[in-house]
């Protein structure tokens, strides 16, 4: 959505508000109680949803991805809408300068609120075709740090952590396009890149790439991978796997697609958010696919966001 179409159909904390009931009970209402969906009054002097089965009230925003939020309706949208515009993506500090608000806090948790509904949305979906998958790892800090004398993990403050290494799988499908053939024989297919997922694995074994990948990517897809990091055992469960030796490949030949993404993603961290800290890696790549993922849907990538946002749930 273009900044000023933007700002015509949110120009107030009413509108924002309303559209924001409007969108969510197009979704469906699901009481938080006893489940039942789309049974409810709207108390409209009390601003709750009293369900009809068990008479349980919630607020508008309860049981979505603004539960317990202070910020309003407005601060979410713009910042929904600034996250999808842009075609890299922009810091939280830049978001509470854009938004003028006093506390970083509060506006650095929104974002990456957002981000989880992103990395909820894609998790609907599993790649298919032909995936490559690949390990990379990225420049982290950590923030919990062992107490030498007790020996328990403390939370260091924010900003404060050491450098790690954190491990993500990174899985990319592409679909085989076929050119026509001039001469017989000829092999004109070529790829072009469809989806792409980027995990977070916290120790890197056979049992945790395998059930990763198997969460990620559908059991009929074939896959190429690295032979040496992408242990063998872990795609037991697919039937067409190609394993290359990579010292003996150019990765960029092999895993082009997932080659990029990682390059691509790890540029745009370093430049935007600078050191993320590794518990908050996973929101950061999460919002790296969702982009990626609708790369061609222009301006509705701003709304697909909002209608997910409204039917997040933290239960
Ligand atoms: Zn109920």
């Amino acid at each position: 959505m273009k900044l000023v179409e933007f700002f015509n159909n949110y120009s107030n904390e009413a509108e924002c508000k309303a559209e924001f009931r409007r969108l969510r009970e197009k979704q469906g209402v699901i009481c938080k109680k006893c489940n039942s969906k789309d049974e409810y009054w709207w108390l409209k002097s009390k601003e709750l949803y009293e369900c009809k089965k068990c008479g349980f009230r919630m607020s508008l925003k309860s049981g979505t991805v603004m539960e317990n939020s202070k910020l309003t309706y407005q601060y979410w949208f713009i910042a929904m809408h600034l996250m999808t515009s842009t075609k890299k993506t922009i810091s939280a500090l830049e978001m509470q300068l854009q938004l003028g608000h006093k506390y970083y806090e509060c506006i650095w948790g929104m974002m990456h609120k957002i981000r989880l509904v992103m990395g909820k949305r894609d998790d609907l979906y599993q790649l298919n075709d032909e995936t490559e998958i690949d390990e990379a790892y990225y420049s982290t800090k950590y923030i919990f740090e062992e107490n030498e004398f007790t020996g328990q993990k403390e939370n260091l403050k924010r900003g404060k952590g050491s450098q790690k290494k954190t491990s993500v799988l990174v899985m990319a499908s592409q679909k085989r396009i076929q050119r026509k053939k001039i001469k017989p024989n000829q092999d004109t297919s070529y790829g072009m890149p469809k989806y792409l997922k980027m995990k977070v694995v916290e120790n890197g074994t056979i049992e945790e790439i395998k059930s990763t990948t198997e969460k990620s990517v559908d059991e009929s897809s074939s896959i190429k991978a690295d032979k040496a990091k992408a242990y063998p055992k872990s795609f037991r469960t697919y039937e067409k796997v190609e394993l290359y030796d990579m010292s003996k490949h150019e990765s960029g030949k092999i895993l082009p697609w997932s080659s990029k993404a990682i390059t691509n993603s790890k540029n745009l961290i370093k430049a935007i958010h600078h050191a993320v800290e590794a518990p908050y890696l996973q929101n950061y790549l999460n919002e790296f696919c969702f982009k990626y993922n609708r790369r061609y849907f222009g301006e509705k990538v701003f709304d697909r966001l909002v209608i997910a946002a409204v039917s997040f749930v933290w239960y």
